[in-house]
């Protein structure tokens, strides 16, 4: 039917340097995000940082004291919520109990005023695109977990959203339901093309799922990049620390070496390093950033690597890999050797002395943490 189909119109969310306080707390500071036309953007950060106090505000359900929400050309902030054309999914979807599945996908439309065939299609293609076919007449206590969030999301995009916000909308399924759910919701959102913008805490779930992360902490972004730039190049240790897992040793910058720098331990082993902050002149502490799988452990250094001596203090065999602890000059260090039993990398044990080795493009030098 012509005129009929779910999907987005292909608009750009900006929100500018917005900020909002409750009474003398600075919730959100001077917070900048563009969102690309059709794609998903993921705020994740730590609880309190701030997160969800963003998404309200984009929904209209908050009021910022200061700054700028677009989207497309439109200004948003005084529009009120049920003229934003935003679709929402919480943690908490609540569905109507007394009312079918088809009827529950059906009420936004209902409230605007789309009723018959035309309702009935675009529920349908909603039901389709959530894998809810067969399924109309059920009420929500006879659905699983997964079920019930699949209508939370066919309500959400049925009447074809500019704005989709999700607020941990897989926080309440266990971990197997979620990553099947996770692909199921990108290649939703792919398909119907709809902005997106979602909160999480869970970092494999922003890496998986976005176009775009940004990091916060305190109410502010710490970094902003693809998940592929926020996992290989974190902007500094608080990022490095959030996305995925990272070792931080304590050194002092000897030298500027273009974008990188040399660095020298306590010990005064140099390490170097092909990326440096630029916060990081010669002289300052600094941390130098090392993924757990990007080490490898030697019998005995070897100069073509940056290698430093430790000594195994723990071993942890996970079926594809075994993680390894060491001590390294009084810093603990998680190594990640790929491989089950059979490996040959892996036939070390507590109190091995080892030797730890990685290459200088798998080095970053961050400035140490600010206090806070
Ligand atoms: P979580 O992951 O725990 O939901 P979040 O990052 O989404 O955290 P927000 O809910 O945005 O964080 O809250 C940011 C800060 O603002 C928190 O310290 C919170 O206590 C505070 N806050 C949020 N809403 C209110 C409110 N209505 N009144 C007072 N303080 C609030």
């Amino acid at each position: 039917a012509a005129g009929i189909g779910i999907k987005g119109d292909g608009v750009p969310v900006s929100i500018e340097k917005v900020s909002k306080s409750y009474g003398s707390y600075l919730a959100v500071r001077d917070v900048s995000i563009s969102v690309e036309a059709g794609s998903i953007v993921s705020l994740l950060g730590p609880s309190g940082c701030g997160k969800t106090t963003v998404l309200r505000m984009v929904a209209g359900l908050e009021t910022p004291d200061a700054g700028t929400i677009r989207v497309g050309d439109r200004v948003l902030n005084d529009v009120p919520v049920w003229k934003r054309g935003v679709g929402m999914v919480f943690q908490s979807y609540a569905l109507f109990p007394h009312m079918s599945v088809a009827e529950n996908i059906a009420f936004g439309l209902r409230m605007q005023g789309m009723r018959g065939p035309d309702a009935r299609e675009q529920v349908r293609q909603a039901m389709d695109l959530t894998h809810l076919t067969g399924m109309a007449d059920r009420l929500p206590s006879q659905l699983s977990g997964g079920q019930q969030q699949r209508v939370a999301l066919a309500r959400a995009v049925v009447n074809s959203p500019k704005i989709l916000l999700l607020d941990e909308p897989l926080g309440a399924l266990d971990k197997k339901l979620r990553d099947q759910m996770q692909v199921e919701l990108k290649q939703l959102q792919r398909r119907v093309g709809i902005s997106t913008i979602m909160v999480t805490h869970d970092q494999d779930e922003a890496l998986t799922l976005s176009d775009q992360v940004i990091v916060m902490s305190n109410g502010h972004v710490e970094q902003a990049g693809t998940p592929k730039e926020i996992y290989r190049h974190p902007g500094n240790a608080f990022v490095a620390d959030f996305i995925g897992a990272a070792n931080l040793l304590p050194a002092v910058v000897s030298e500027r070496t273009g974008e990188g720098a040399t660095v020298r331990m306590p010990s005064g082993q140099a390490i170097r390093a092909s990326e440096a902050a630029n916060d990081c002149p010669p002289g300052s502490d600094v941390l130098v950033m090392v993924r757990p799988e990007n080490i490898r452990l030697l019998a005995a250094p070897d100069a073509a690597w940056n290698t430093l001596p430790a000594r195994v203090t723990n071993t942890l065999f996970s079926g594809s890999n075994t993680t390894f602890v060491v001590d390294c000059a009084g810093t603990e260090i998680t190594v990640a050797v790929p491989g089950g039993a059979g490996a040959t990398d892996v036939s070390y044990v507590v109190d091995d002395p080892v030797h730890l080795a990685w290459s200088a493009e798998d080095t970053i030098v961050l400035p140490t943490r600010p206090k806070q």
